[in-house]
């Protein structure tokens, strides 16, 4: 049996069609679904009772399994169990702009960036299209809040799943069901160039990130391993077209490493490899972790970067922090949880 929130409009369509049955049937179960969340089929007024004993038959419902919540002011953590004994996590962040949801595309990843703390426990497999879904049901379901902003910048690499990811897309944006703009959508990937070429033929106005981190080869090759398959002249390269393809500005993550990328002379590097793009850079303060050496950047080496990537015109910000008290860093919650 499939789980229905795994099911675009289009298939969901397709599948009333191949019963012979009607196709509208499909934008009526969405919005049960979706605008009404029911959590049984029964309850579906305007569905007949045959429909009903069909999709019984053929779908379920399951939700995730809500293991563990950390609430603070501005964020809450969810660490959901998957039916497989798999687990995952999703981050909530107040912004004054809405409710911004980060949720996770793998369990696991195997892109082996040394900073990170997801990446710490290897890829096991990609997520389904229903549970990248269900995260979002679940968490304005437990908070009683709409969420207005998504992110793929929790655990795994959203362009090493990029079908059920593009599948969880179209869920997402459908006017009958959630109803999420493509423009509050963001992807952020380590830098996958085949990927962000196939993402920009897409077609959708989804906004890319990319994860940089540093200025140069020397530099990436120490930090992000996928730098050994797609070197960063070819990232830039991939960007450009992406640009000139779209029209959308792409963003770069930068993470500020302490005395591994954070001096001037980094940013004056940085600054002159996006000279001609497009593009904006959000520095992120690094979030530590008890199981990785490297230490974040002071408050004035992070200002310092920041002046010097202006004064050089580059379009920057610096992500608010979130969540150092809850364990927001990517994959931090799994880990404690498991380690104890
Ligand atoms: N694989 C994708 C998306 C998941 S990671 C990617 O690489 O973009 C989302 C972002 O969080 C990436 O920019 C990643 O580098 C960053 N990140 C990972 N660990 C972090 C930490 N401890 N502190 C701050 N940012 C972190």
């Amino acid at each position: 049996m499939k789980n229905i929130y795994g099911f675009t409009l289009p298939k969901l369509e397709n599948y009333f069609l191949e019963k012979g049955d009607k196709k509208f049937k499909a934008t009526q179960v969405f919005e049960w679904l979706y605008k009404h969340r029911i959590h049984s089929f029964e309850e579906m007024r305007n569905v007949s009772k045959n429909t009903i004993a069909e999709l019984k038959e053929d779908f379920t419902l399951t939700p995730l399994t809500l293991l563990q919540q950390q609430i603070d002011t501005d964020v809450c953590k969810f660490l959901f169990g998957l039916e497989d004994g798999n687990k995952i996590e999703a981050v909530l962040m107040k912004h004054d702009y809405g409710n911004s949801l980060c949720v996770s595309s793998q369990v696991g990843c195997n892109m082996g960036c040394t900073f990170c703390e997801s990446g710490r426990l290897k890829k096991v497999r990609n997520l389904e299209v229903h549970e990248m879904v269900e995260q979002i049901l679940l968490v304005e379901q437990e908070l009683d809040l709409k969420i207005s902003h998504l992110v793929l910048m929790g655990i795994g690499e959203p362009f090493d799943n990029y079908d059920n990811v593009m599948e969880f897309i179209s869920i997402l944006n459908e006017p009958k069901g959630i109803d999420l703009g493509a423009r509050h959508i963001t992807v952020s990937t380590c830098g996958i160039v085949p990927k962000i070429l196939e993402f920009m033929k897409s077609g959708k106005q989804v906004n890319l990130a990319i994860s940089l981190h540093a200025p140069n080869n020397e530099i990436r090759n120490k930090i992000m391993k996928i730098n050994q398959v797609y070197k960063i002249e070819d990232v830039i390269e991939a960007v450009k077209k992406y640009f000139e393809e779209t029209n959308r500005r792409v963003t770069f993550e930068y993470i500020l490493l302490k005395g591994i990328n954070d001096k001037k002379e980094h940013a004056i590097e940085l600054a002159n490899l996006l000279k001609d793009i497009n593009c904006y850079v959000n520095l992120i303060p690094y979030n530590e972790t008890s199981h990785i050496e490297y230490k974040k950047s002071s408050k004035e080496t992070i200002m310092e970067f920041y002046d010097t990537l202006k004064k050089n015109h580059t379009n920057v910000t610096i992500r608010k922090e979130f969540g150092s008290k809850v364990s927001a860093a990517c994959g931090q919650l799994r880990a404690n949880y498991e380690e104890g």
